[in-house]
């Protein structure tokens, strides 16, 4: 014959507490077998540890000791997936407090836990089991709108959901009138009649005489377990028990991240905070890193644009204290010539005056900086007039009183005027306004566009009364950079009879160097700049972690229920990730729109360069994600690792 299995049986089952020294013996030794289709009630003073046994028997808590068997099975030694594959398909539970989720309707409660099962048609079967209990017509309200009577009906339909064997209900008409109690425990009895076996905990003998069978607890020890009225024992199928571990469903992941935006929609305001965090900081990476590469992009332009193989021979700087004992040299138009004609080392030479005028046009007059050159500097200076020409050769050797004037020196004057053919006085001169300079930008401190250049014969003999050039620009040949710094200071020495150790009387800059110094003084400011931003981000983070173990400890029962209705830990670990990938990802987002809005509108008014790319979006959006995920780690895992009774204890 074969062996007879029970639903479940439990054998010497002990609980004991330890609180500082004292030890708690709350069960001491309990056995106890429940058939199939039996409705059990168990009955005993407050503290005699009824309830215990019921959360030992419900698996929401664990025993010191003893054994548990359901249909056979040691159910002790399961692991996590195990037990919540227990608690989802043959365990309903029934709590006196009714634990609903606030924020759910009555539907989406009594469907959450086939989240977690895997059910199919979830709404349809949540319905069904709502028109059980007799609420057709509440399925769309929250629990707030709910009579106690009314949560306690949906939990039950909850606990119905998944078709279990067997409902624990713990004081489940604790908190209700007699007759709403008396409609609770009419639908238990219904339901056992169909053959679900029922165990209920209740210290009311009214609410006890509902069951068939009375077992009554004191002290942790089973007092009397009498029958109040015979039934029929049925025998049923030994149930097979899935003990493989469930993967994830696409359903779990769906009710995760939508539980996930509705604990960020629900909680607005702390939401925006903690994003803000994130916001900021993702969008000061993504506007300094435009600024910065925008600033260096423009400089490599302006820079190639002039080309690199530029030179700039300037007299010496002039040392007051004479500390190097050589005196600066001057350079003349007649070095420029002699310069000029080594043309294997020289393509070509551009001498120029500096100097600072006043200009007047009409009553209009401001001051402005003066450059003299001759032709070959609008080449060398990417200066082609866009408006109008530059001078020519035989207007420089005529000392011609024409000029070509920045849009500044236009905008000073002229206002909306067309400057060219107009005659402007160069410090009391007349000069023919011939073309307008392109447009330069600012250049470090100065405005590039607020010059006027005249032919350098003009401006030595006509306007500034110098006989000496302030500086030579040498364009040199292609691959000749070092060979013809070397001539240039050379043949300087020569002209002015000084030794090579007296090479301080000149000066040469080349060009690539201070492209070389700029460049990389830009990509330090811009490091430095990320750097400061990124800290701001990482601060974002600690604040998302902040918050989620806020939400962690907020929302602990709701924790308890979920892994009681069958959640496992990884589903509830993956809910919290979830939750904080989510707010960051958002922040992430905001913050790059920001971020973007931010470099665009300081492109625009400041007009400073900017260049977004898309390496600092990826990099400051995966960031912040990751944040998310680091920070949202400690307390998702300190979440899923509760047990469920602990955690639904919890307040
Ligand atoms: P009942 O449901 O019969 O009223 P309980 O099973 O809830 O009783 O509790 C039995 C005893 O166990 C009580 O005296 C209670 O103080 C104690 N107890 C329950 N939970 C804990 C706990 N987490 N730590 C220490 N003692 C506890």
């Amino acid at each position: 014959m074969e062996k007879h299995i029970p639903l479940l049986s439990i054998k010497n089952i002990t609980k004991v507490y330890t609180i500082g020294d004292n030890r708690l013996d709350i069960l001491k030794g309990i056995n106890l077998t429940v058939e199939e289709g039996e409705f059990v009630a168990i009955m005993g003073p407050s503290g005699s540890g009824k309830s215990t046994l019921m959360h030992i028997l419900g698996l929401l808590d664990r025993p010191t000791d003893g054994v548990y068997e359901i249909y056979g099975e040691n159910v002790l030694k399961f692991n996590d997936n195990q037990t919540a594959f227990l608690r989802s398909k043959i365990i309903g539970f029934v709590f006196q407090q009714y634990n609903l989720l606030n924020k759910m309707t009555a539907a989406d409660n009594v469907a959450l836990p086939m989240v977690y099962s895997g059910g199919k048609n979830r709404k349809e079967k949540a319905e069904k089991h709502l028109a059980e209990v007799d609420l057709s017509d509440r399925t769309e309200h929250k629990p707030t709108q709910l009579s106690g009577g009314q949560q306690q009906r949906v939990a039950i339909a909850r606990a119905l959901v998944n078709d279990p064997k067997i409902i624990f209900a713990d004081e489940p008409t604790g908190n209700l009138s007699s007759k709403q109690s008396n409609e609770i425990m009419q639908i238990l009895t219904d339901l056992n009649k169909k053959g679900i076996s029922i165990i209920l905990v209740t210290h009311e003998p009214d609410i006890a005489k509902w069951a068939d069978r009375l077992i009554m607890i004191k002290d942790g020890q089973v007092l009397s377990d009498t029958i109040q009225k015979k039934k029929e024992r049925k025998n049923t199928e030994p149930l097979k028990i899935k003990k493989e571990s469930s993967h994830l469903s696409i359903a779990e992941f769906a009710e995760n991240f939508f539980s996930a935006i509705r604990a960020i929609i629900s909680n607005k305001t702390r939401s925006m905070l903690t994003m803000l965090g994130i916001i900021i900081g993702v969008a000061s990476i993504i506007s300094m890193l435009a600024l910065g590469s925008g600033a260096q992009k423009a400089l490599e332009q302006q820079i190639t644009s002039m080309g690199t193989n530029l030179l700039y021979l300037m007299p010496g700087r002039i040392s007051l204290g004479g500390v190097s004992g050589t005196v600066a040299r001057r350079i003349y138009l007649k070095d420029v010539e002699a310069l000029a004609e080594n043309t294997e080392l020289i393509k070509n030479i551009d001498p120029n005056v500096n100097g600072s005028v006043q200009v007047v046009y009409g009553n209009k007059n401001s001051n402005t900086s003066i450059t003299g050159a001759t032709p070959i500097y609008q080449y060398l200076q990417n200066s082609v007039p866009q408006y109008g020409r530059f001078f020519t050769k035989s207007e420089n050797e005529n000392l011609a009183k024409v000029c070509v004037i920045g849009t500044t020196v236009v905008k000073n004057l002229f206002g909306n005027e067309n400057p060219v053919g107009k005659y402007i006085k160069i410090n009391r001169k007349q000069f023919r306004v011939i073309g307008i300079l392109p447009v330069k930008g600012a250049q470090g401190y100065r405005d590039g566009d607020d010059m006027v250049i005249v032919p350098i014969n003009t401006a030595m003999k006509r306007l500034l009364g110098t006989n000496y050039v302030s500086s030579v620009a040498v364009e040199v040949q292609d691959g000749k950079m070092s060979e013809t710094e070397t001539y240039l200071l050379k043949t300087m020495l020569e002209r002015n009879k000084l030794t090579p150790e007296q090479a301080d009387a000149f000066r040469i800059r080349n060009m690539s160097d201070m492209i070389q110094m700029l460049t990389s003084t830009t990509q330090t400011m811009t490091m430095l700049l990320g750097a400061v931003a990124g800290i701001s981000l990482i601060v974002g983070g600690i604040g998302i972690m902040n918050i989620m173990l806020v939400s962690v400890s907020e929302r602990t029962r709701e924790i308890g229920l979920r892994k009681a209705i069958g959640a496992t830990k990884i589903a509830v670990l993956l809910q919290f990730l979830i939750e904080s990938s989510v707010l960051s990802l958002l922040g992430g987002i905001l913050g790059v729109s920001l971020g973007v809005a931010v470099s665009v509108i300081v492109s625009k008014v400041a007009g400073w360069a900017t260049f977004i790319s898309s390496f600092s979006v990826i990099l400051s959006v995966g960031f912040s994600a990751l944040v998310g995920i680091i920070f949202g780690l400690w307390p998702a895992k300190k979440a899923s690792e509760l047990s469920p009774i602990e955690a639904l204890r919890h307040d």
